[in-house]
């Protein structure tokens, strides 16, 4: 069997380069470990930049998004008791979309498989990658049906598999630098069945810790609370979760936060790391396969739409017309926007987790972050253009 790209993994990075490449008539094979019930509900991320959900309408894939997805304009801050709305709209003209990760997976999924006859294998094993260093690489795998190994050849492999793949692990040792950064700290990250209990996403800087309010739709939203690196969610009981989020979001003139039954508890060892180049011969590592950004600032899916735009058009210009240019600049532009986002994941964890570090000073500098937000438009305005994302 030979398609010119097999892409491994079918999250929203393989998915969207799928549809890229099945619009431009490139045939491609995705190869999934999981099945298509278990990607179409998995929860994860949900904030989408506007240039991102432009990229995706442009190519005919943002129709559901566009139609039930939130417009979110503003943010908001509470600290030392008190609410402080943050109108990042109104300073850049652009604004959130909040569209939960498992309906953009489900509409991609059907647009690549349903409607433009991508081929897909779901509930593979033992995926390898081969002869990546060739012009004529392949994949193997373990056919979930019959157990048989089989070996598709292409001319392109895509690495799409996420933090956990098998992409990353085979590129040769030595060859690429890893840079990895640690933040130190946990987030208990929680799904509950309950609406939001705010028009928008909230911020707590609180002496007991870091905590978040995200909307995802209306019955459900996402919440996070800072604790250990490591902790076991089982410490966090139904009651002292909601106990610990009515505390460090509760603030003058907020309502009470809306409670609900915890469908997912899992503790997030907050880190990130980058893969430097993220290609190998013909292998492109793309989304968090090559570099994962903490769920800080909300950027990690963006970049893998980002990464599945320039290696979708690279690819295509490259297999229609033998122009290499794009993936030859593929990499360097990439990791030019995943540094961006690297950087102000950092400094926007310093302004979350600063006031309950136990440090007063970094306690000071963090409230006068805050504070310069709020008293300075030239600082509030470079804050939304890193907290959307540039066009
Ligand atoms: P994934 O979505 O991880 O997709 C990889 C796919 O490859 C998966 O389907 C996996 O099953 C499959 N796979 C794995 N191994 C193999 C293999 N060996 N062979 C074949 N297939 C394989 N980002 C944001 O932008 N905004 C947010 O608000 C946000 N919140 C988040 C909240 C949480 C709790 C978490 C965990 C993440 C969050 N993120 C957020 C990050 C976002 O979910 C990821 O960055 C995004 O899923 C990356 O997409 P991807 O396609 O690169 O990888």
């Amino acid at each position: 069997q030979h398609f010119p790209v097999v892409i491994v993994g079918a999250g929203p990075a393989g998915l969207t380069l799928g549809n890229i490449l099945r619009a431009a008539s490139v045939d491609c094979l995705v190869l999934e470990t999981e099945s298509r019930a278990f990607i179409e509900q998995r929860p994860r991320a949900g904030v989408l930049e506007e240039w991102a959900v432009r990229g995706l309408e442009q190519r005919g894939l943002a129709e559901n998004l566009l139609a039930r997805g939130q417009v979110h304009h503003e943010c908001e801050f509470r600290f030392a008791g008190e609410r402080h709305r943050f109108e990042y709209a109104s300073l850049t003209g652009q604004h959130h979309f909040i569209y939960p990760q498992q309906f953009l997976v489900t509409d991609l999924v059907r647009e690549y498989a349903d409607v433009r006859g991508g081929a897909i294998r779901f509930g593979v094993r033992d995926v390898e990658l081969h002869d990546l260093d060739s012009e004529r690489p392949s994949v193997s795998y373990t056919d979930p049906g019959s157990g048989l190994r089989q070996v598709v050849r292409a001319d392109v492999v895509a690495g799409c598999d996420g933090a956990r793949g098998v992409s990353r692990a085979a590129l040769p040792p030595g060859y690429a630098r890893i840079s990895r950064y640690d933040y130190g700290i946990g987030w208990l990250a929680l799904l509950a069945e309950a609406p939001p209990s705010n028009d928008c996403v909230v911020f707590g800087m609180h002496p007991r810790g870091f905590a978040g309010h995200m909307a995802r739709s209306p019955e459900v939203t996402r919440y996070y609370l800072e604790c250990p690196p490591g902790d076991d969610p089982e410490n966090w009981s139904q009651d002292r979760v909601w106990a610990e989020l009515q505390e460090r979001l509760g603030a003058a003139g907020a309502p009470r936060l809306t409670e609900g039954r915890l469908i997912e508890k899992r503790v997030l060892d907050m880190h990130s790391y980058v893969v430097e180049p993220m290609s190998y011969g013909r292998l492109f590592l793309a989304g968090d396969a090559a570099h994962l950004t903490a769920p800080i600032a909300a950027k990690g899916m963006n970049l893998a739409l980002h990464d599945a735009f320039l290696l979708g058009d690279a690819l295509v210009t490259f297999l229609t017309k033998g122009d290499s240019t794009g993936l030859d600049g593929y990499s360097r532009t990439s990791l030019a926007r995943v540094w961006d986002y690297q950087e102000f994941s950092q400094w926007l964890s310093e302004v979350y987790h600063g006031v309950s570090s136990g440090d007063p000073h970094r306690a000071g500098t963090t409230q006068a972050r805050l504070r310069r937000l709020f008293a300075s438009p030239a600082a509030a305005r470079a804050f939304a253009e890193s907290y959307l994302g540039r066009a």
